[in-house]
């Protein structure tokens, strides 16, 4: 590793949305690109997601970046030779009251207006199609065959040969510390060992991309916050013929077949926003109990293995990719990026369309216009309106001083 260095473009974070996009920037010619990472590659986030992969999403940019990601997924054994191990499977979005109705049918019709191949089942088609649920609790669900889900560390492996394959210099266990700013344009980023002079950089860090800004006087109302999964042991019943996806939008609770259980996910939005220490048991009891009432034969299960880890979140459950902004104004020819706590079903995307910025300023994977730091305000409300499709996360984030070397 060079103590000093210069590079076409330098990516912060070597997590799913800054490995790809270190990747998509050389792909798109760039000779030098440099991915810094404190830790190793996927130790944020990324290897320690559920991997559901959902094109259903409840805003048109939800839709682009996952319809963009579901296709990159199918596509890279052509492409780079490996995958990140996505297999379709089916996902449902259960309704248990009118209103849930009426909002899945108004979903579904823009999801149909933009090419995504969503149905409506009816109570009884919702039974038929997954007979592990409790019978006769749903008004019926959106269900799209296309959705399914990946294999997070074979993600991060993924993405690894990708980088090294197509030549991208990856800087492990070397930390970011702040960017030098000539001009209101960046020309070099300071890391643990040296300067590396560019013109050109992507901020990301997953949960710790507030931080990661700051560093650069860039205020980013992003946050993280406990997200925790819980496998079941197998049973028959469970069958992955048996159990499409389901999304209990109405609990904040997922699940999806794993090694012949249930993996299933949740977020507590009661909890104060932080980082993620250990499996809070009280909610995980709660989720369980939610979980048999629905799913009776998980009742009788135990548990295989149970996690936490802290996942990023921004207020409006949206991405952000689009120009810094500080306190000066527009910093040229610095990025920033996040996944909004959907890097496996949007990251690919989001890391494509970042790139596609930082080269071009536009992108042609998704309509970045409103994407921006630009749509938050100083308290970091957004003026979009929020995705109804996501985990029901903490509404706010730590607003964070920053400093830079601004000459
Ligand atoms: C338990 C859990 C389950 C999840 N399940 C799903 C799911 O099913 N589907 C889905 O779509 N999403 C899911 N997510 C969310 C998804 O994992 C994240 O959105 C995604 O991994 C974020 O990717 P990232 O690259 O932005 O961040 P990260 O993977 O966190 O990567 C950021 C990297 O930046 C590095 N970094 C930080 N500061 C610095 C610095 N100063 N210098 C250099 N490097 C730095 C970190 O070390 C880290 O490796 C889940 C998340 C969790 C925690």
């Amino acid at each position: 590793m060079r103590a000093t260095d210069t590079a076409d473009a330098v990516v912060v974070g070597g997590g799913t949305v800054g490995g790809w996009c270190a990747y998509f920037l050389r792909r798109s010619g760039l000779r030098r690109v440099v991915l810094v990472e404190k830790r190793t590659l996927g130790q944020g986030a990324s290897s320690r997601a559920a991997g559901v992969v959902r094109t259903q999403g409840g805003t048109v940019w939800a839709v682009a970046l996952g319809e963009w990601s579901r296709r990159f997924y199918l596509r890279q054994q052509d492409e780079i030779g490996i995958d990140s191990g996505f297999t379709p499977h089916g996902y449902v979005l259960p309704c248990f009251t009118p209103a849930d109705v009426a909002a899945a049918r108004e979903r579904m019709a823009m999801q149909n207006g933009l090419g995504l191949e969503v149905r409506w089942l009816e109570p009884g088609q919702l039974d038929a199609l997954n007979p592990t649920l409790a019978p006769g609790r749903t008004l019926g669900g959106t269900y799209c065959a296309a959705d399914g889900y990946l294999h997070p560390p074979r993600n991060v492996v993924a993405y690894a040969v990708a980088l090294v394959t197509s030549g991208v210099e990856i800087q492990e266990r070397v930390t970011v510390r702040g960017l030098t700013i000539h001009g209101g344009a960046v020309t070099a980023v300071q890391t643990s060992v040296g300067e590396i002079s560019t013109p050109l950089v992507v901020l990301t860090g997953g949960p710790e991309l507030a931080q990661v800004a700051g560093l650069a006087g860039i205020r980013v109302p992003a946050g993280g916050a406990r997200h925790q999964i819980a496998v079941t042991e197998p049973h028959p019943a469970l069958a992955a013929e048996r159990v499409p996806m389901v999304f209990d939008l109405s609990a904040g609770l997922y699940w999806r077949p794993e090694e012949g259980g249930l993996l299933f996910g949740m977020s507590n939005p009661a909890e104060p926003p932080g980082e993620a220490r250990c499996v809070d048991e009280p909610y995980l009891a709660r989720m369980r109990q939610r979980l048999a009432d629905l799913v009776p034969v998980t009742a009788e299960l135990g548990l295989r293995r149970t996690w936490a880890a802290t996942i990023d979140y921004t207020p409006d459950h949206l991405p952000i990719i689009g120009p810094a902004i500080s306190d000066a104004g527009t910093l040229a020819g610095v990025v920033v990026a996040s996944a909004g706590g959907a890097g496996m079903m949007w990251g690919p995307g989001v890391a494509r369309a970042a790139a596609d910025v930082a080269l071009t300023g536009t992108s042609d994977v998704v309509d970045v216009t409103d994407l921006g730091l630009d749509r938050f305000d100083a308290a970091g409300h957004s003026k979009l309106g929020t995705d109804p499709i996501a985990l029901p996360f903490p509404e706010h984030a730590p607003q964070l001083p920053g400093t830079f070397t601004r000459s």
